[in-house]
Order: C-alpha cells, then structure tokens, then sequence
C-alpha cells in the first residue's frame, strides 16, 4: 500500500448485482483503497423513510416488499447467498417491527433506527459480492466510529469522539492490512441510538473517516464521470471539469449539483483532502478532481440549478430606521432549524430562499405551521413557490467588469424574481420562474461556456 484512499460508492453504484460487481472490481484494482464506504442500494432509502412516516399494514406490506425485492435482486445472483441471506432477512424483520412501531407513533430517532437499515444491508451484501471475487473483507458496523449529536436526521458529527473510535477500532484494522466494508449515512450518538447524516450523506461520512485516518484521498464512485460545467440532461454540450476547487465544488454541491453531499467538502477543506468524482460503471472515462488550489482558476466555472425552491418575503414597516428585525427573524429560523441561503433586502422587507439541499433525513416540510405563526406575530409573511435558483459558479466573479451586462445581455428575454451578487466572489444567484429554469440554463451555458 503506498497511500490509504477512501472510496465512497452510491446508491446507484450499489443499486443491483451488475452494479456491485462493478464497483467490487473498482476496489479489486485499486490497492491504496482499504476502506469502503457504501450508500443503500438505489430507491431503499426511500422506501424506508416512507416506512418511517407511518404507514397502515396494507401499505408497509407493498412497501417491504419492494425493499425486499431490491436486495432479493443481487442475492439471487450470488453463487452461494447462504452466508448473508439470513442476515438480510434478519434486517427485513426488523425493518417490519420497526415500522409496524411508526405506524402507531413515529419519532426521529425511530427513523434514524429504521432507515440506517439500508446501509446496513448495502454493505453486508458487498463482502460477499467480494468473496466471491476471491477478496477477504471486513465488515464494520461504522455507529462504533462516527459519534454525533442527537440531532436526528441531521445529526453533527462530534469529531473528536469519532477520532478516538478511530484509532481504538478502525485504525488497527486498516494497519493490519484489512479491507473494511462499511456504512456510510449513519452514525451513533451518546445514548447508543442510531443517528443518520441528512439526505445523500455517505460522502460526507466518507469524508469524515478520510480526515480521522488521514487518507491521502476520497474516491466518490457515482453514476456520471465527474462534475461538469451543468448537467449535462439539460445541456448535451455540457464539459467535464477535470480539476476544480473546494470553493467552487462547494458552491455547486450547496447551489444543487447532486454530485457531491455539501457536507463533505468540509472535512475535506479542514484537512486539505483531495476528492475524486467518477463513475463506478465507467471508471475508465476518468473524472474530476476537487483540490484546494488548482491552476489557472476560470472566470466561469459551472452553472448549478436547484429547483423548487421556496421563497420567503417579510416586510414590516416596523423596520424602517428600526434594529433587530433581522436578528429577530434569523433567531427564529435558527430556532426551527432552517438554513437560509439567498436573501435579499430592501428597506421594509426581506426576501430569502431556504436551503432544502441539506434538510433533514424525514424529509419533513420545513416550513411548519408553528414557525409561520411565530413569523406573522413579527411581520407579513408571503410564500412564493415554483421558483429555481440558479448559480453561476466561478472565480472573482466581483472584479471583473462587464459580467452582469452578459448576463442581463443573455437573459433580457426572461422575468428574473431576485438576484444575488456581490456577497460571494464564487456566485451569482438568480431566482426564476420554474418553467425557465432548463432555458435559462441553457442560455447561460451557450454564451458563457460554449
Ligand atoms: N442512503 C442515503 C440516502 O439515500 C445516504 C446516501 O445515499 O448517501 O440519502
Ligand atoms: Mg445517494
């Protein structure tokens, strides 16, 4: 072994046998990777956040069946399922007593319990998809080394509790040579319950386990070879990044480019950790590499588009010449959890978008009914929906003259609710309507990339 990387595969990269041959050769190949970090196969999640939120007994049968169906799907192709079969089976008992539980009363924490399920059965699978490519591997339960908080479907890791798990029970492993095959999305807090990491949080926890054994590198095997410049369903001209920052990585996994977890850049920044994005059926078409300081920085780097956003307009004249309204505003969204991202204001109001990239694992709606009513005792709340936000991502984007008028330029055609330029020197946010979002892409692309 010359240096230890992390390798993360997703949903889809798991989702079927084929797949997880695939993805199995990739570790094969590849000496420096000694620890595996696997998302559940493609559409459990899913399914068991459904079970979570409470389903009748008709309901959980079609929907454990479906669960059951996926992971029957590669057992079947396995030359001898013996060994995992009953494990499996194991898990989908408990996956029926758990939501059977929901149904009557549900909580985060039985969600957290009910959908870590996944990952579990993912992982299990994939050693022996690994034996019988002849590779000796070692399962983990990773709850034994990712410690969080008890925040529920979102939980924060705690770093430090999580580096001792690592020396004490990870590290002597990987030192003896094991390949370990583990969990990503899921950790344990103070209690011993399970806690997950919020939607699509395998890569942070690959990110995380990189940083506490101190890997040269994190591999993020998805189903597209790399990130590109938009997605490429919209724009057919869209181009592979081959190499991009942290910053800029960062703003198109916040901004909606669904390749990267927003989390886990910040494992990576903190510990300066390379992070590789490629596609586990085509490893060979090669992928894009996310560096703290690549050369030479574009201008132009990509454009993201998160879709369906909300926007959120306060106004109250009580905020002419007034202080402490926005304090008042952003105590109380921090109070129910929301993360804002874009915000505009005005003298009397205050427009802002909330962020749903990194919501809760539940998927639960964020703007509940009890913060609306705390909200209209300060001021008048109006609620705009079917709106897209769309990033452009680069560098300096501040100091160059002349890059608003291509924009407006390029989009004098289209209604643009609110933008926002001038806070970050890595993007410009623009909210449209959702029915312009892909042309607007589209647009943009053409005369700043193409
Ligand atoms: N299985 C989890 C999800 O679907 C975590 C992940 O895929 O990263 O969100
Ligand atoms: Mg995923």
């Amino acid at each position: 072994m010359s240096h230890l990387s992390i390798a993360k595969f997703g949903g889809t990269s798991v989702a079927n046998y084929n797949a997880m041959y695939a993805s199995a050769k990739i570790v094969i190949n590849d000496p420096n990777t000694r620890v595996v970090v696997l998302s559940a196969s493609a559409g459990i999640t899913n399914l068991l956040v459904s079970l979570a939120n409470g389903r009748d007994l008709a309901e959980r049968t079609k929907l454990i069946n479906e669960v059951r169906q996926i992971q029957e799907n590669i057992l079947s192709e396995l030359k001898d399922d013996s060994g995992v079969r009953y494990k499996i089976e194991k898990l989908l008992a408990n996956i029926e007593a758990l939501a059977e539980a929901a149904s009557l009363a549900t909580s985060l924490a039985l969600t957290d319990e009910l959908i870590s399920h996944g990952e579990m059965m993912s992982s299990l699978i994939f050693v022996e998809i690994l034996r019988e490519l002849n590779t000796t591997a070692t399962w983990l339960d990773i709850r034994t080394v990712i410690a969080t908080d008890s925040h529920f479907g979102k939980a924060i890791p705690q770093d430090k509790k999580t580096q001792q798990h690592s020396d004490q029970i990870l590290k002597p492993l990987i030192d003896r040579g094991e390949l370990i095959i583990t969990q990503g999305f899921i950790g344990r807090d103070e209690q011993g319950k399970t806690t997950t990491l919020g939607r699509g949080g395998s890569d942070y926890s690959a990110a995380l386990l990189a940083e506490v054994l101190n890997a040269k590198d994190v591999l993020i095997w998805t189903d597209v070879a790399g990130i590109y410049t938009t997605d490429p369903r919209i724009v057919p001209n869209a181009k592979r990044i081959d190499t991009m920052s942290f910053c800029e990585a960062a703003e198109m996994a916040t901004f909606g480019a669904k390749v990267l977890h927003p989390a886990t850049l910040l494992p990576a920044v903190r510990s300066n950790i390379p992070v590789y994005v490629g596609s586990s059926k085509a490893p060979e078409a090669g992928g894009t590499w996310v560096v703290r300081d690549p050369q030479p920085r574009p201008t132009f780097r990509a454009i993201a588009l998160r879709r369906d956003q909300v926007l959120l307009t306060l106004s109250s004249l009580n905020m002419l010449h007034a202080q402490g309204f926005l304090a008042k505003v952003f105590t109380l969204l921090a109070k129910y959890k929301i993360s804002v991202d874009v915000v505009t204001t005005s003298e009397v109001s205050i427009a802002l978008t909330l962020d749903k990239t990194g919501s809760a694992s539940s998927g639960n709606n964020l703007l509940s009914t009890d913060l609306i009513d705390e909200l209209t005792k300060l001021c008048s709340v109006k609620i705009d929906h079917d709106l897209s936000l769309v990033a452009l991502i680069g560098n300096e984007l501040h100091t160059h003259s002349g890059i608003a008028k291509r924009i407006f330029d390029t989009l004098e055609n289209y209604n643009i609710r609110s933008i926002c330029y001038g806070a970050s020197t890595n993007n410009i946010c623009m909210l449209v309507h959702n029915e312009n979002a892909d042309a607007i892409v589209s647009a943009l692309h053409r005369s700043l990339f193409e």
